[in-house]
């Protein structure tokens, strides 16, 4: 089992990502991610968007973290989005008591206090008044925001059901323990779909999104043998949940949900419709009838789907350790070196990094032996490297050279940007 502490150095020594306002001591539970670390996200992000937003039947949207208060009201999250808070009198740490299975302290085995709940919602005032009367929240999810705007999206669209609402965007809550590095924190960003159906259909649509997302899980790259899918009991089901199913992941410290997808009925709709006053109802064209459509949603965190994507990506091996991302996720894509540091082979080696454009990133590394400018590619996941040397400038020909087999291949100039893309899989 790969070691979190070695995890955490690599992504802070290589740039991945790094505490927040280290300079200051950091702050419990903030990341800051670096100059790969924001490359690997928004490769992530780029993935997902293109599989979900750009579906037919499926549109974006940003809506705004902050919302009305009374959007919170409706969703339940003001009277239940809470854990159940214990303290220890003793050594004072504070625990999730659904997590606990002794009622005494599990660090030094004191007593702990009565147990309260404790919203997660974060709090703040909007204008200059301190007051109940301007209360407002940082969203504890991106859903609402499609909820809210059902009725714009279906009506300047004129879509017909079932249709779909994509968002990605931050989210806060004020998680009582939050750890395992990005998997639990305050301040997150998720990746959302609400997907609006007959209130017939719902089964049907959740077994879809059930399958489509864990295929999206396998097309980033994941190891299947890492990914189950686990059914929520009765028990387990959220207030708004018919059904729900977590996509997790094995990490380091073990099982966990990386994704849900849930059945949330119209329960959502029908709050909103209650607590705005307005017409949530659809139209139905062809039955002539009104209802409030169901509501699929498939929820995935952009973070923990980061670290499922490192922690499936990194391999020891004898003389290097390589992250071997899937090359859509690869931060950097092509690393270009000149075999030593001459005039001219730096000049081709700069010519031919030039030719690839700006379509991905890559990198230019003139520095220490050639061998040490492969290990520090292999580290950060980079899946080709291509040499200039003597006989290039010759020959007309480079070396290419392969991540994860360390193969070298001869590659003529003129074929150099459609052979990388083919490898890289963008052609
Ligand atoms: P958990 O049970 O782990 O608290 P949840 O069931 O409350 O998660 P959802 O409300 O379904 O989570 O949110 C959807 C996704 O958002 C989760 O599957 C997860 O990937 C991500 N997520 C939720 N809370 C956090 C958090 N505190 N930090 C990072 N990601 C999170």
């Amino acid at each position: 089992m790969l070691d979190m502490e070695k995890l955490v150095s690599l992504c802070k020594r290589r740039g991945f990502i790094f505490q927040s306002s280290e300079i200051y001591g950091g702050i419990n539970s903030c990341w800051d991610y670096g100059p790969l670390g924001v490359e690997l996200k928004n490769n992530i992000k780029r993935q997902w968007w293109s599989a979900m937003a750009h579906r037919e039947g499926i549109s974006g949207l940003d809506a705004s973290i902050l919302m009305h208060p009374k959007v919170w009201e409706a969703s339940g999250h003001v009277a239940g989005f809470s854990d159940p808070l214990v303290d220890c009198k003793k050594c004072k740490h504070r625990f999730r008591a659904d997590q606990l299975s002794k009622k005494h302290c599990p660090d030094c085995g004191g007593e702990l206090t009565e147990l309260r709940q404790f919203n997660l919602m974060f709090k703040t005032f909007m204008g200059p008044v301190e007051d109940e009367t301007s209360v407002v929240y940082l969203r504890p999810e991106t859903a609402q925001g499609s909820y809210v705007n059902f009725l714009n999206v279906q009506s300047t669209l004129r879509q017909k059901l079932p249709f779909g609402i994509a968002q990605i965007g931050k989210a806060f809550r004020n998680e009582i323990t939050p750890g395992n590095f990005i998997f639990r924190t305050r301040e997150f960003e998720q990746m959302e779909m609400q997907y609006f159906v007959k209130p017939e259909e719902d089964e049907k649509w959740f077994e879809h999104w059930k399958e489509q997302r864990l295929k999206w899980h396998l097309g980033i790259g994941l190891n299947p043998k890492k990914l189950r899918f686990h059914e929520h009991g009765k028990q387990e089901l959220a207030h708004y949940a018919k059904q729900a199913v977590d996509i997790q992941y094995e990490f380091p410290f073990g099982w966990n949900e990386m994704e849900g997808i849930h059945n949330r009925t119209d329960f959502d709709l029908t709050r909103h419709e209650k607590y705005s006053g307005k017409s949530l109802h659809y139209f139905d064209d062809e039955t002539k009838q009104k209802y409030i459509p169901y509501i699929i949603e498939t929820a995935v965190g952009c973070d923990r789907t980061l670290l499922a994507c490192l922690s499936d990506a990194y391999c020891e091996e004898e003389e290097r350790s390589v992250l071997k991302f899937s090359p859509c996720l690869a931060p950097v894509k092509v690393a270009f070196f000149p075999l030593i540091k001459k005039p001219e082979l730096c000049e081709l080696a700069h010519k031919l990094q030039d030719s690839v454009g700006f379509h991905y990133l890559t990198k230019y590394d003139e520095g220490g032996s050639i061998g040490r400018r492969y290990r520090r590619q292999d580290e950060i996941g980079t899946p080709l490297c291509v040499t200039v040397d003597f006989d290039s400038l010759t020959d007309q020909s480079v070396t290419v050279r392969d991540r994860d087999t360390m193969k070298q291949e001869r590659i003529g100039v003129a074929q150099l940007v459609s052979v990388l893309n083919t490898k890289l899989g963008l052609s």
